[in-house]
């Protein structure tokens, strides 16, 4: 009865919660070149101030954004922390967008913009849970932990020396909830028990000489083609070839292989979900795709460079060429391990030209067992709100910050929340507004559920 009435009340707040969206997809807040950071900390710090969530910046030595850190103190020994971000994912090439990314245009019941779902729609659905609640007079009784980042669509750079710089301010925690897009692209919704890791680095062939003249191509060694013949000892377009690294990795339990046989998505989805991009494996069954999607560490290379293509005729061999190469790994393996193993790697290829190898970013992979009470809390709201079994994925095939908050606590955490998952960073992006009453729902049901 309690639950049917909150229901009710969303739906009657609809149009109030709706113009609070708007209000914060049209104030832009692009990490990676800074646009409207500081409006958009100010909006949000005050929107919490507002239902009684004091908030503290946090701030660290080496820079970037703040983290909004609010505490709706309870005075309780239960702290859950609510993790979420308020910067946005570049809006890329504006001739991608049938409408400006800012504007937060309703058209029929999508609301088209950047960081509509990713992640303001969610973040939101707790302040308006809370909200809600507080209209209500009912209790919450646990003291909820806000984490608001502002730098996790360019990888988070600073927020391991925030959380070491302000250890003080982050009480003990006992749970934690990454809030984020979590539905199919079916729409069905899911729950992510922990994340991939993620190596990033940047590997740079130089020749000693520097550029030669292209008629010494004979007698003088050739960055590019050494940085292919590497690309080439690395991945063999099937399989990683650096040495014992898969090594480390241990397999799901037999409960978490259940839940992997009852995901629904299948290879159809997944494509669509993509836009039509082809499957590698086409051949595999739905399964055995997901299980690759989710339980196996993957390489990509997402830049090389080397010298121009634009005419004139050159004539002349590179004195250098670099690619951009990135590691999702899975549990336990180990970013700095794999690192390592690179550099190692690449020395004992005695390439005919000079290796450096850069670290440009990295993460650890997380796995919250699924046999966790919480998760099942987490699990009944989320069933409950979406009228539907929820997926349960043991790790999510993206990466999230989640192992600097284990490195601190070793405590439950996973992901959940309302909008498509496959549709973040995509122009376009939008949530609609049933997802968006769906995301505050869930929201309020969790809170109800961890107040049992
Ligand atoms: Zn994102």
């Amino acid at each position: 009865m309690k639950t049917l009435n909150i229901e009710k009340e969303i739906r009657k707040n609809k149009n109030k919660y709706v113009k609070t969206l708007k209000k914060f997809v049209q104030q832009p807040s692009i990490s990676a070149d800074g646009t409207g950071i500081e409006g958009m900390v100010k909006i949000l710090t005050e929107e919490m101030n507002k239902i009684g969530i004091s908030t503290r910046l946090l701030k660290s030595s080496t820079g970037g954004n703040p983290v909004i850190l609010g505490t709706l103190n309870k005075n309780s020994g239960y702290n859950l922390l609510v993790y979420g971000h308020y910067d946005v994912h570049s809006v890329g090439d504006l001739n991608d967008w049938d409408y400006e990314p800012f504007s937060a245009e309703i058209i029929g019941n999508k609301i088209i913009g950047r960081g509509t779902a990713d992640n303001k729609g969610n973040f939101l659905s707790w302040i308006k849970a809370v909200e809600i609640l507080k209209d209500l007079g009912i209790d919450i009784p646990f003291n909820i932990i806000f984490f608001f980042e502002g730098e996790e669509e360019i990888g988070s750079p600073n927020l391991e020396n925030i959380i070491r710089e302000n250890e003080k301010y982050i009480p003990k925690l006992d749970a934690k909830i990454v809030f984020e897009p979590r539905q199919d692209s079916q729409g069905h919704p899911f729950i992510n028990l922990g994340w991939k890791g993620m190596l990033s680095l940047k590997v740079i062939f130089k020749n000693k000489g520097g550029q030669i003249h292209a008629s010494y191509g004979s007698i003088v060694s050739h960055p590019i083609f050494e940085m292919v013949k590497a690309i080439n000892k690395i991945y063999d377009g099937n399989m990683i070839l650096l040495p014992d690294f898969y090594n480390d990795i241990i397999s799901v339990s037999g409960e978490e292989e259940k839940c992997i046989e009852k995901i629904g998505l299948c290879k159809k989805g997944i494509v669509k979900g993509l836009g039509g991009e082809s499957i590698k494996q086409i051949d595999l069954s739905d399964k055995e795709i997901i299980k690759i999607l989710l339980l196996e560490p993957s390489m990509t290379i997402s830049a090389v460079s080397a010298g121009s293509v634009i005419p004139p005729v050159r004539s002349v061999v590179l004195g250098s060429a670099s690619f951009l190469i990135e590691f999702r790994l899975v549990p336990n393996q180990n970013s700095k391990n794999i690192y390592q193993k690179l550099v190692k790697y690449l020395n004992e290829l005695n390439l005919n030209c000079k290796v450096e190898v850069e670290l440009l970013s990295n993460s650890e992979p997380t796995r919250t067992s699924v046999r966790d009470p919480f998760v099942e809390k987490i699990r009944k709201a989320c069933n409950s709100t979406f009228n539907c079994e929820c997926y349960v994925y043991p790790n999510l095939q993206g990466t999230s910050p989640d192992h600097l908050f284990k490195k601190l606590y070793q405590i439950p955490s996973l992901g959940c929340g309302c909008g498509f998952h496959h549709l973040c960073h995509r122009p376009n992006e939008y949530i609609t507004v049933e997802q968006y009453m769906k995301g505050i729902e869930l929201a309020t049901k969790i809170i109800l559920e961890l107040s049992n």
